[in-house]
């Protein structure tokens, strides 16, 4: 029996080849465009309304994804309704995927999960998607800038670059209302203990009794940035929080004169009017031209004219129509509709799966008409 072949490692029996080690550990890669359905292994409470739900595929799966990415999950509320979660593990670990939510008072999805998600039970999803990512363990300077669950997407990033190596040089700074709403609090203390590179600062709003706290107090002002990263004009900046903070801290960068091409952002409201989902903030409106097409849909029987550029979502919502939609950047897969004729420019951002598109789905947030087309609405 040759050495590559045995499997006994009795008294002077053959180690396993390294071959034999990469075969038996080898997880098949997860292929959004077939894979869809994640088992919960784990429900941990983080902080009295925040739960991380842990997930791995019905059978092992690697899930290759950019730390910040964020899955959209169908969960069987009012229906049926899809929200999106940012994967706040390692990228590092691929083999389980783990989203951190805050219940948000009234909201069906984040109470629904709250509520029934437990280990053993199954949820479709699809994904990763998303462009919010940065590698802390390169050269360039950064700052994390988080509040409330906002801080998921820079928690997968640091989580990330310390399994990698060591953050370069990150400085996270992260606000809650009060101690008990920090989320991650003793990990990230832990991890900035262990790396150099990392230097974490939190603040809350307002102390409570129950929760002793000696770090900084009140809202993260330009003052308080100052004070907490003094050098923070010269990083490239990554900010995720409720709108109205993510509004603050823009106002405040722009006040202090910094550099607004190296800020970046998540916005978890996509119907949010201030700002896109993850943008540079420079943009210039491109000239739009072309042929006129008329819509029709099927359900209700509406016709609308489509001008040049124009969506099929912006034609329905002109026709009257209120179809759901979330993202409106063809990457959360909210308003996919079928396509019954005609065709369409397409420009998603993968929130459908070719065998959908083959099927003749489209996402109708970024689809322009390159005909007259019937949609099923
Ligand atoms: C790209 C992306 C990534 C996201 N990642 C996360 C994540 O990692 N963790 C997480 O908890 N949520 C995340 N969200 C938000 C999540 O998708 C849901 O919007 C949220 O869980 C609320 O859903 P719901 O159905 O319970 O309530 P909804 O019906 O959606 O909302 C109810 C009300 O609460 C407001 N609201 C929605 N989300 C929040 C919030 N997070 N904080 C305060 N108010 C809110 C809404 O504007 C609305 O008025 C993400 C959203 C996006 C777009």
């Amino acid at each position: 029996m040759s050495a590559n072949k045995t499997t006994t490692t009795g008294q002077g029996g053959d180690k396993p080849s390294e071959e034999m080690l990469t075969e038996a550990t080898r997880v098949p890669l997860w292929d959004p465009e077939h894979d869809d359905v994640l088992v919960c292994r784990q429900v941990r409470q983080e902080t009295h309304d925040v739960k991380t739900f842990v997930f791995s595929g019905r059978e092992p799966r690697d899930f290759r994804y950019s730390p910040g990415q964020f899955m959209t999950f169908e969960l069987p509320v009012e229906g049926m309704v899809t929200r999106c979660y940012t994967i706040s593990a390692s990228a590092a670990r691929p083999y389980r995927l783990e989203i951190t939510v805050k219940r948000v008072p009234g909201g069906p999805g984040s109470n629904w999960l709250h509520d029934y998600m437990v280990p053993g039970k199954e949820v479709n999803v699809s994904g990763p998607g998303g462009e919010f990512t940065t590698d802390a363990t390169s050269d360039e300077k950064l700052l994390f800038i988080s509040a409330g669950s906002g801080i998921t997407p820079m928690m997968s990033m640091t989580r990330t670059a310390c399994d990698l190596s060591e953050p370069t040089d990150l400085h996270f700074v992260h606000a809650a209302r009060t101690p008990s709403d920090l989320i991650f609090r003793d990990e990230l203390s832990l991890l900035a203990s262990q790396n150099p590179g990392l230097k974490v600062s939190l603040t809350c709003d307002s102390t409570s009794a129950s929760h002793s706290w000696t770090g900084f107090s009140g809202r993260l002002s330009l003052q308080m940035l100052s004070l907490m990263s003094p050098d923070f004009k010269d990083r490239k900046i990554f900010c995720c929080g409720p709108g109205r903070f993510m509004d603050g801290v823009r106002d405040m960068l722009r006040e202090a004169g910094f550099d607004m091409e190296k800020y970046y952002e998540e916005s978890f409201d996509f119907g949010a009017e201030t700002a896109g989902t993850f943008e540079e903030h420079s943009s210039v409106a491109p000239e739009i031209s072309g042929q006129t097409f008329r819509v029709s849909f099927s359900k209700t029987g509406h016709v609308v004219e489509c001008s040049p550029g124009m969506t099929i979502l912006s034609a329905a919502r002109e026709a009257g129509l209120l179809p759901l939609s979330s993202c409106q950047r063809g990457i959360c897969g909210t308003c996919k509709s079928k396509l019954n004729s005609g065709e369409v420019d397409m420009q998603h951002g993968g929130g459908i799966r070719q065998r959908e598109i083959d099927q003749g789905k489209i996402l109708i947030c970024c689809s322009t008409p390159l005909s007259d087309v019937e949609v099923e609405l």
